[in-house]
């Protein structure tokens, strides 16, 4: 009987903490271009930039992929242990849940956008759309950090700007890099998120009332940046799984995709102000 009841126990666990959100797969760990690399799962994307004073990464992801995000560090042939700064693209749980656990494991400190630290701190409580749906929460974790808008995140040499792209969510960060491959320098830009979650109140929003400015301030952001290589919070972002086969095959690196990252911002756009327009004209009905 007892043993019953520890299954019922483990079994409710696993339901819990795997819900609907899709399984993340392995994905194998490369090199994108001179010094940062893939070290994400097949949709939740994490990346590690190696610097001579130790390595920043971004994106914790779930907590139960966290050993796959460190197995990928270290095939890869660098320390865990040398993970000095973690970085997020926004405080939702599948890019910030495991940012507890890393921060356990490794001396990283925790540098986090201002308007999405109550949010990380309360472990996804105080979100303006999820506050009543527990199946969001995650550990609450310490920020160590408070960034904001434009500033720079430095470790031996390497400089990442954080953009403030809110919206997705309030502090919601896109990030800039250069990285310098074969000689040549590229701008490196990683999308926080410009995804008009279902359900998401872009009219009348009592929680987050300049959510519609705050979107459109996004586009301009992102657009006003020049990207070479285009990458993301979700592989899906910038098809991760083609360009990865294409690696060699080609003369050019696949990931320098500039037309790519237009695309992904104007097919982004066109999807907000559609829901804008339609929730809009819904109201006035
Ligand atoms: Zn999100």
């Amino acid at each position: 009987m007892k043993k019953l009841v520890c299954m019922f126990f483990v079994l409710l666990f696993v339901s819990q903490t795997s819900f609907a959100y899709p399984k993340q797969h392995p994905f194998p760990p490369f090199h994108i271009a001179g010094n940062l690399y893939y070290v994400g799962a097949d949709d939740l994307a994490s990346y590690l930039v190696v610097t001579p004073k130790g390595n920043i990464l971004i994106n914790s992801n779930l907590a139960i992929d966290v050993p796959m995000i460190k197995a990928s560090v270290e095939k890869l042939g660098f320390k865990w242990s040398d993970t000095k700064i973690l970085l997020i693209s926004h405080a939702h749980f599948d890019h910030a849940a495991g940012s507890q656990l890393i921060k356990q494991q490794t001396p990283a400190k925790y540098m986090v956008m201002d308007s999405d630290v109550a949010l990380v701190e309360s472990g996804g409580k105080t979100d303006f759309h999820y506050a009543n749906d527990p199946s969001m929460f995650f550990s609450s974790t310490k920020v160590d950090k408070v960034l904001h808008d434009g500033d720079q995140v430095k470790l031996g040499g390497t400089v990442l700007t954080a953009h403030l792209t809110p919206g997705h969510t309030k502090g919601c960060t896109t990030w800039t890099m250069q990285v310098n491959d074969h000689g040549k320098p590229y701008q490196v830009v990683i999308v926080g998120s410009l995804n008009v979650n279902p359900g998401y109140k872009l009219v009348d929003n009592k929680t987050y009332p300049h959510i519609a400015k705050d979107y459109q301030h996004a586009f301009k952001v992102v657009k006003a940046l020049h990207g070479d290589i285009f990458l993301g919070a979700h592989a899906m972002y910038f098809d991760l799984n083609k360009k990865y086969q294409l690696l060699g095959q080609t003369r050019s690196n696949p990931f320098v995709d500039p037309a790519g990252y237009k695309r992904h911002i104007a097919q982004k756009e066109h999807e907000f102000t559609n829901e804008l327009q339609r929730q809009k004209h819904h109201i006035e009905q």
